[in-house]
């Protein structure tokens, strides 16, 4: 079977730092992959150089079996890929409204338009005429996924979903994701709320230093053996996603 992406030997730079490093990894269509590691472990880099807002410079990506490693952002877009941005960078003096409808107008075809949105992310609706500069972060985390929807993406990249987000907000955004992944949404979530990434994801990969450190299905690892792999206190090998970690002694 075709992974909906695959990514061999991946690369990528900021300078001459080597923010990711020869990565290697796959989602597959329908999975939910949690994607965590410490600040600066090139969490960010790599979802950007997935979503083609930043070079690769080396390696591949595949998309349904495409290569996709030279394609433009826009072009990706049209293809299904859609990045969610670290710090939501929305239009500030655009409405709620006006944000969705704009994204929309890139739209592949299929289920999600304003409306649909509107439903999926039922705290927008009293506020659709705001203007996003004057929304909450919680509020501008909904957008900001919802945008992102409107282009009907069949893969969800989705950057630091709750940092800056109070309690009530993540709560928010958190049923409404629920939603997305019960109706087969494919997604990958970078989250620094450790527990919060691994009671809705299928898979977690754990990166340090641009490297995955740590593979697996969610069912298969601790909270610990991912903090230990995230502080790079023990190196746990990568596994199979059908392949459960071998217990801890
Ligand atoms: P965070 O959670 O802090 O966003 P991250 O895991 O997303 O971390 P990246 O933001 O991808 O990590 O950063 C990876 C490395 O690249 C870090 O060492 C960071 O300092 C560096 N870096 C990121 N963006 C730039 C940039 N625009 N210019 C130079 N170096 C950068």
């Amino acid at each position: 079977m075709t992974s909906l992406l695959r990514v061999d030997g991946l690369v990528a730079d900021h300078g001459l730092l080597h923010a990711v490093r020869d990565l290697s990894l796959s989602v597959e269509e329908g999975e939910v992959l949690a994607l965590v590691g410490a600040n600066g472990a090139g969490k960010s880099t790599l979802l950007r150089t997935l979503a083609g807002a930043h070079p690769a410079s080396g390696g591949t990506i595949h998309f349904d079996g495409a290569d996709i490693t030279g394609v433009p952002a826009h072009r990706r877009v049209g293809l299904g890929l859609a990045l969610v941005p670290e710090g939501r960078k929305l239009f500030p003096e655009m409405t709620v409204e006006e944000n969705l409808m704009v994204a929309g107008r890139r739209a592949r075809p299929g289920q999600w338009n304003l409306s649909t949105v509107l439903d999926a992310f039922p705290m927008l609706v009293p506020i659709r005429r705001k203007r996003a500069e004057n929304l909450s972060g919680g509020q501008q985390q909904a957008v900001s996924i919802g945008r992102a929807l409107m282009t009907n993406p069949r893969l969800l990249l989705i950057d630091e979903v709750s940092l800056g987000l109070s309690p009530v907000a993540v709560d928010m955004v958190y049923e409404s994701l629920s939603a997305l992944i019960t109706a087969g949404a494919t997604l990958v979530l970078v989250e620094q709320d450790l527990r919060r990434a691994l009671s809705v994801a299928d898979r977690v990969v754990c990166m340090l230093e641009g490297r995955v450190v740590l593979q697996s299905p969610t069912s298969a690892v601790t909270r610990d053996q991912v903090t230990q792999a995230y502080f790079g206190l023990s190196r746990t090998p990568s596994v199979p996603a059908d392949r459960p970690l071998p217990e801890r002694t």
